[in-house]
């Protein structure tokens, strides 16, 4: 694999220097408001994004928050359980409830009384697909393909513009046999460098592996790094040494078919993969590349994103 980035070392605009422009303090890390000149680079991005889409594709768009039950299944909270936000909301009758309400009147603590709802915020825009398609019997011959996205939340406060807590989720999910979720991922990293390449963005693909948690989670990162499960798209947002993986594809083998119980109709389980953009980043990248004065930007990245 050719490690280099596709153009030589760029100056790279400083985030902190732009972000007034961009992406204004809600007074949390990684919590911000977003200004209109970054939501038009989101909305052309979007736009791009689904001129890629491939046909048959079934598209879905997800609130931010899922099933507990679900993403307890999936396996997420052994794995990210540092990651994942439960909601919880305040229980109980009338009493209750205003017992709460008057303890933080008095200026003291509400939240003692909270108990989890059977919601999570997404973490990822993919995982209520699994269940939705096994729901729907067996998987076709040709397999699946969805467009799925949401806005999803992960623990990871952090100062850095490009690490949120709550950021959006594009995907293409693919759902189907080895070789077909195979030759997904394969197209959809040549296209994923396509598309850098017209957004004018410096970047490179590597294997990379999940933030697994704990000790335990080591050997799973080393593991999916030698079974090639995950590679990222990566862009210089803050120097070249540290670029910032923009966008994902990865192969899960059995593991949602497994889970999920999806199958063809000879009883095989289904393989799935996904390509997950982060949309932020992209646009985050497209600032820090480029500047905040579109007028400045190169005509024809102005012209894929419509801006
Ligand atoms: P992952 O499921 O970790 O591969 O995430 C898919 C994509 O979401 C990544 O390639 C990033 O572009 C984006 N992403 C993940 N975590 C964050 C975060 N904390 N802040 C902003 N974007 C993120
Ligand atoms: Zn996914």
């Amino acid at each position: 694999m050719n490690l280099a980035f596709k153009k030589p070392a760029q100056a790279l605009r400083s985030l902190d220097s732009i972000a007034e422009a961009l992406l204004l303090p809600s007074g949390i890390d990684g919590v911000y408001a977003r200004t209109a000149i970054f939501e038009k680079v989101i909305d052309g991005l979007a736009d791009l994004i689904s001129s890629y889409r491939e046909d048959k594709t079934e598209v879905l768009r997800f609130p931010p928050v899922m099933s507990r039950r679900q993403i307890e299944k999936s396996g997420y909270l052994k794995s990210f359980p540092h990651f994942l936000g439960c909601i919880c909301c305040l229980h109980g009758d009338e009493r209750e409830i205003q017992a709460n309400v008057e303890r933080y009147e008095a200026g003291g603590d509400w939240t003692g009384g909270l108990s989890a709802a059977d919601l999570v915020l997404s973490p990822a825009a993919c995982y209520p697909v699994y269940p939705l398609a096994a729901s729907r019997g067996h998987v076709p011959a040709e397999g699946l393909i969805f467009d799925v996205a949401c806005d999803c939340f992960r623990r990871e406060p952090s100062k850095m513009l490009d690490r949120l807590q709550s950021f959006r989720m594009r995907e293409y999910v693919r759902i189907g046999t080895p070789a077909q979720v195979q030759n997904f991922r394969s197209r959809w990293i040549k296209r994923g460098e396509r598309l850098a390449a017209q957004l004018g963005l410096n970047y490179r693909i590597d294997q990379a592996s999940d933030p697994f948690f704990g000790r335990g989670g080591k050997l799973m990162a080393m593991s999916q790094v030698e079974q090639a499960l995950k590679f990222e798209l990566l862009v210089p947002i803050h120097s070249e040494q540290e670029p910032t993986a923009c966008v994902s594809f990865n192969y899960h083998r059995e593991h949602f078919g497994a889970t999920w119980n999806l199958c063809n109709a000879s009883g095989q389980i289904a393989h799935t993969g996904c390509v997950a953009f982060g949309m932020d980043r992209l646009a985050l990248a497209l600032f820090a590349t480029h500047g905040v004065e579109f007028a400045q930007w190169p005509t024809r990245v102005r012209q894929a994103l419509m801006v």
